[in-house]
C-alpha cells in the first residue's frame, strides 16, 4: 500500500476555450452550437486550395481582453502558425495557432481555496482554430465527420506548473469559467466543449525541489472526468515510483467507462508538427492605442468584487462569493448598494429572495420589475421595524413584485400590513391580554418568566400580528413588573 501523502501531485494545464464570436477564426462561417452537421463550412474552413484566411478582429480582442484582465504582457507583434498534422476532422491538414509569437504572456488567475486565494501564473496565451468533430459512438461501422466546428476560434491559456491537487484544479477551471463569462467572450459550458482542458501531471517526494517527469491527459471536458484522471494517474505514478521505477512522459486518454488513463503516444512518437509561419496570414501588431482602448473597456473583475464586497460592504464569505459569481448578479448588488445603508440586508435579499424569484418566474435577473429605490425602502421599512419580517417577505413582496411601480409604503398601507408601533394603540390591547390572564401574570411575578412568550402570542394573536414585537416586548415587560 503506499503512502500518498508522502507525495506531492503537480499539476499544469492547456485550457482551450472556445470563443462565442458569431463568425469563424479566419472566414465568415457561422459557429451556432448544435446546427445539423456540416451546415456551416464553405472552402475557406474546409481548406480547399486558393481559398485565403482572413483574421477576425473578435478573436483578437477577446484574447488581448482576457489578457489584461489576468494581468499578462500583451505582445504588440504577433504571429501565426501552421500546425501541420494529418486526421480526418482536420481537412486543411494543418491548424492556423501561435507557435513563436503568443498574442499574451505571463499573468496569473486568483483561484479561491475555502477563503484563501492562491495566483495561479499563467505562462502565455495563444490564438488558434478548432478542428472539426469526429463522432465514434453513432454509427457501428463508420466514424462520422461534423466539420461545422473546423475553424471555430480557440484561445488557448497555457498555465505554469502552480496547481497542486485536483480540488485547485478545480477552482482554477471554475474561476476561468467564470471570467470568460464575466468577460462575454465565450459561454464557460464545458458540457459543450466550450471549456476543455488537458491536465499534465507529475508527482514528487514532499520536500523536494526539483519537478517529477509528468504525463498529460488530453481532452477532458468535464471537471468530474479531470478529477477521477487526476486520481488515477497521481495513484499510478506514486505507485511506479514506490516500486523503484520511472514515469515515462505519455500523452494519455482517459476512459470515463473504466476511469483509467492509456497511452495514446510516447515521448518517442510525440508529434512533429513541423510549425512554420501562416503564409498566408501577415504578422498582426497591435497598437499601443487598441490595447488601451480594450483596458479602458474592461469591467471590474469578479475578485476585485468580491474584495470590494467584503471590506467596503463587510458581506460574508458566502455572500460575497454568490454575488461576485456572476457580473449581473454584481452590478445589481452594487446598483442596490447605492440606496440602502444596510447592505448585509440587501445581499440577503437579493439572494433569498429576488434571485429564488427570478427563477420561478424564469425571469433574468436584469429584468426583474421592482426599481433599486423600492427595494431599498422595502429593506428600510423592515429595519425600522414598521413592518414585521414575515409580513415582509411573504406579502409585501409578493405585491411589489407584482405592482413594481407603487411604492411599497404605499401598498402596505394599503393592505394593511403596517405594525402597530405606536404606544397608544399596543398598550390597551396589552392591558386586555393581563386582565384576561390574571392567574398567569400572578405565575410571572413569582418567577415563570416562561410565560412572556405566552403573553406576546395573546398580544400578536389580537393585532392580527401587526404589532411592532420589540416595542410590545417593553410595554409588557414594563407593565408585568408593575405590582
Ligand atoms: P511543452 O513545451 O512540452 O508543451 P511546456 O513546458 O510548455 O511543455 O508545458 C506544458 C504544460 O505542462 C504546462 O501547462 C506546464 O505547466 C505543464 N508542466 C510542465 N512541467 C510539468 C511538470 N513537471 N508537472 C506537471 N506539469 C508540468
Ligand atoms: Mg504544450
Amino acid at each position: 500500500m503506499s503512502d500518498q501523502s508522502k507525495w506531492e501531485i503537480v499539476i499544469g494545464l492547456e485550457v482551450h476555450v472556445q470563443l462565442g464570436t458569431r463568425s469563424k477564426a479566419f472566414c465568415g462561417d457561422a459557429t451556432t452550437f448544435g446546427a445539423e452537421p456540416n451546415t456551416q463550412t464553405s472552402p475557406v474552413s474546409l481548406g480547399h486550395p486558393g481559398t485565403l484566411p482572413r483574421l477576425n478582429e473578435a478573436q483578437v480582442r477577446a484574447a488581448v481582453m482576457l489578457g489584461l484582465a489576468l494581468g499578462a504582457t500583451i505582445s504588440h507583434r504577433n504571429s501565426f502558425d501552421r500546425k501541420n498534422y494529418f486526421y480526418t476532422d482536420l481537412p486543411k491538414g494543418y491548424q492556423i495557432t501561435q507557435d513563436a509569437m503568443p498574442v499574451c504572456r505571463g499573468g496569473a488567475l486568483p483561484i479561491k481555496l475555502g477563503e484563501e486565494w492562491k495566483e495561479v501564473r499563467i505562462h502565455h496565451i495563444h490564438m488558434e482554430e478548432d478542428a472539426g468533430k469526429s463522432i465514434h459512438d453513432q454509427d457501428p461501422r463508420h466514424t462520422l465527420i461534423d466539420l461545422n466546428r473546423a475553424g471555430v476560434p480557440l484561445l488557448e491559456i497555457v498555465t505554469e506548473p502552480d496547481l497542486r491537487s485536483a480540488d485547485e484544479v478545480d477552482a482554477f477551471m471554475s474561476g476561468m469559467r467564470q471570467l470568460v463569462r464575466w468577460l462575454g467572450i465565450s459561454d464557460g459550458n464545458m458540457e459543450q466543449g466550450s471549456l476543455r482542458c488537458d491536465v499534465n501531471i507529475s508527482v514528487r517526494r514532499r520536500g523536494d525541489t526539483a519537478f517529477g517527469e509528468r504525463c498529460e491527459v488530453k481532452n477532458l471536458n468535464s471537471m468530474r472526468y479531470a478529477r477521477r484522471a487526476i486520481a488515477y494517474e497521481a495513484r499510478r505514478q506514486i505507485a511506479l515510483r514506490e516500486a523503484g521505477q520511472e514515469v515515462r512522459r505519455y500523452t494519455l486518454h482517459f476512459d470515463p467507462a473504466s476511469g483509467t488513463t492509456s497511452p495514446l503516444r510516447g515521448k518517442e512518437a510525440a508529434h512533429d508538427y513541423r510549425y512554420f509561419p501562416e503564409p498566408d496570414l501577415p504578422p498582426l501588431v497591435l497598437s499601443d492605442e487598441y490595447i488601451a482602448a480594450v483596458r479602458e473597456a474592461l469591467p471590474a473583475l469578479p475578485w476585485q468584487l468580491y474584495r470590494h464586497m467584503r471590506a467596503q460592504f463587510g458581506l460574508s464569505d458566502y455572500e460575497a462569493g454568490l454575488l461576485s459569481e456572476e457580473r449581473h448578479t454584481a452590478t445589481f448588488f452594487l446598483e442596490l448598494a447605492d440606496h440602502t445603508p444596510h447592505f448585509a440586508k440587501a445581499a440577503n435579499l437579493i439572494i433569498n429572495r429576488i434571485l429564488p424569484w427570478c427563477k420561478e418566474q424564469d425571469v433574468p435577473l436584469h429584468s426583474f420589475p421592482a426599481p433599486k429605490p423600492a427595494l431599498a425602502e422595502l429593506i428600510g421599512m423592515v429595519e425600522a421595524g414598521e413592518i414585521s419580517h414575515s409580513a415582509a417577505w411573504q406579502e409585501l413582496f409578493p405585491l411589489l413584485c407584482a405592482h413594481p411601480d407603487t411604492r411599497p409604503r404605499t401598498l402596505a398601507e394599503k393592505h394593511d400590513l403596517l405594525q402597530q408601533s405606536d404606544e397608544e394603540a399596543l398598550v390597551p390591547v396589552i392591558e386586555e391580554v393581563l386582565a384576561a390572564f390574571p392567574d398567569k401574570v400572578v405565575a410571572w411575578r413569582k418567577g415563570k418568566k416562561g410565560l412572556t412568550g405566552f403573553f406576546m402570542g395573546q398580544i400578536m394573536r389580537r393585532t392580527g400580528g401587526k404589532a411592532d414585537p420589540r416595542l410590545t416586548n417593553r410595554l409588557l415587560l414594563e407593565r408585568l413588573k408593575e405590582e
